[in-house]
């Protein structure tokens, strides 16, 4: 039989970003849909243009620059939405309008408090409106699940009649379950009679942890269209999977047969720049992206595998990018071996960036010797793929033991002018970070921080990811270095940096 191919529409950016805590600037976002791109996603969907003017230039930013998947951003039925939706993304080269509305009793009822015959109205409209601007149009009956049938089939129809290329059935409070999800999709496509004229989408809430199984039950009921999210980050419990679900469809191509268009090889590198930006971990138990994933503890396992992977491996953990580590640099690799490395890694680097990346990269020879894939993407991460820049580190000095108070020194620069500043503190990390506080003058309250290494071994490069506080913003910064202190300090110039830019931004606003 042949295989259909399954769109995927990642929602990372928009959805993903609604996880609590999960709050990313313009720059980390476009970062993100550059390697979705790498990844190959069918469509990213880069936020809710309306919603903040920094949501705006996120979506246009990423429908400007980033090449290769549809761009789309969501839009409420109404017409400002829409507008403004357009403005942000009228530069890409494949937009897509992806506009909702609430369908449920509950929603019609309680939120709108209109009549049915209403929404359909609004609905039509906005569809309507969207096609005015582009041939791509979503549309969405929000809370797809809870909506009384006859009422979604209806609204379905109307939409398709008015334009709108893909419906998207969301099972927004993942409340549903795999045999009745699949049902409604199958119910979809027997009772509204312009079906055939749209690609049928799903949206699937992880509330009940069954985000992933429904999808699969919709896509064995004839969804095209999966949105998805890496890590399945997203509001509460989060979405479906996107590893999962591409995985699930890889393995089981014999059930599903079905294929979709993203490089899998990807999908590792993909899992840890979105856990590394949000600061939201992946737990080691994760499907497909989990640090145990893997791995085989028991010594039956073990010994079953080295003889034959297929023993207890249904996949091979190169298939999601893992264990690609094999090439190694050293101080001799040289500019060139370092470009084409990164090349092959897919980052295409300017010339003053090349330079950056040169520079770090022989300090992290100098102490390391051997420059593993991680360790170079934990540096492009760290020190490259980096907006502007108000504060930046010159040196720093830090002395402690057990039996003296742990106390450091900070040399920065705060555009261009020398500051210097000591503080002690609980520990060294705790004191570079006041003493650093001493020269911004911003009373930040740290309220995550975490250390792990990009590689095994002694000498392996430390990553610290930071999460801050200040004026109703949380900041998560991002920094790796072979001294842990090191790697701390420049997590938290990050943060700083990063809320420095969001102070000024708002202060411009008002
Ligand atoms: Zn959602």
């Amino acid at each position: 039989m042949e295989s259909r191919r399954i769109i995927i529409f990642d929602t990372t950016l928009r959805d993903g970003e609604q996880s609590p805590g999960a709050s990313l600037d313009v720059q980390q976002k476009l970062m993100i849909a550059h390697q979705l791109a790498r990844l190959n996603v069918d469509v990213i969907e880069a936020g809710f243009p309306v919603s903040s003017p920094a949501q705006f230039e996120a979506v246009k930013l990423i429908a400007e620059k980033v090449e290769g998947p549809t761009v789309a951003g969501l839009a409420r039925a109404v017409a400002m939405d829409i507008d403004r939706c357009w403005e942000a993304l009228k530069n890409a080269k494949k937009p897509r309008i992806h506009t909702f509305i609430g369908t449920s009793t509950v929603h019609i009822e309680k939120k709108f408090r209109k009549s049915e015959d209403e929404i359909l109205e609004m609905a039509r409209q906005a569809v309507k409106r969207a096609r005015s601007y582009c041939d791509d149009v979503e549309f969405s009956p929000e809370d797809s699940a809870r909506t009384g049938k006859a009422f979604l089939f209806r609204i379905i129809e109307a939409a398709i009649d008015a334009g709108a290329t893909v419906i998207n059935v969301p099972d927004t409070v993942g409340y549903s379950f795999p045999a009745e999800f699949g049902n409604l999709i199958d119910e979809i496509f027997k009772k509204v009679p312009n079906m055939h004229n749209a690609i049928l989408s799903v949206h699937c809430h992880n509330d009940l942890g069954l985000a992933v199984a429904n999808s699969l039950a919709a896509i064995a009921n004839g969804a095209q269209q999966v949105e998805c999210t890496i890590n399945g980050i997203g509001e509460r419990a989060g979405n479906a999977s996107l590893e999962e679900i591409v995985m699930a469809l890889k393995v089981r191509k014999d059930e599903f047969k079905a294929d979709t268009g993203i490089q899998t090889e990807e999908i590792y590198r993909t899992s840890k720049m979105v856990s590394h930006q949000t600061g939201i971990m992946v737990q080691p138990n994760k499907a497909i992206v989990g640090a145990n994933a893997f791995a085989h503890e028991s010594g039956i396992h073990q010994d079953a595998v080295l003889k034959d992977k297929n023993t207890y491996e249904i996949m091979t953990p190169e298939s999601v990018g893992l264990s690609s580590n094999k090439i190694v640099l050293g101080r001799h690799s040289g500019r060139h071996g370092l470009k084409s490395r990164l090349e092959t890694l897919g980052y295409n680097l300017s010339p003053a960036e090349l330079n950056l990346a040169y520079e770090q990269f022989l300090k992290i020879a100098d102490k390391k010797k051997e420059v593993f894939d991680d360790d170079l993407e934990a540096m492009i991460e760290s020190d490259i793929y980096k907006g502007k820049k108000i504060i930046e580190l010159n040196y720093f000095h830090i002395s402690s033991g057990n039996h003296l108070v742990p106390t450091a020194t900070v040399g920065l620069s705060v555009e261009g002018v020398a500051y210097q500043e000591a503080a002690c503190g609980d520990g060294p990390v705790d004191a570079a970070f006041n003493a650093i506080d001493r020269v911004t003058r911003l009373s930040v309250q740290l309220e995550d921080y975490q250390l792990h290494s990009v590689t095994s071994g002694k000498n392996a490069l430390g990553e610290v990811i930071v999460k801050i506080a200040n004026n109703g913003f949380q900041i998560t910064g991002h920094g790796a270095s072979t001294d842990v202190i090191e790697a701390s300090i420049k997590a938290y110039l990050d943060a700083i940096n990063r809320l420095m830019i969001k102070l000024r931004k708002s202060n411009d606003h008002n």
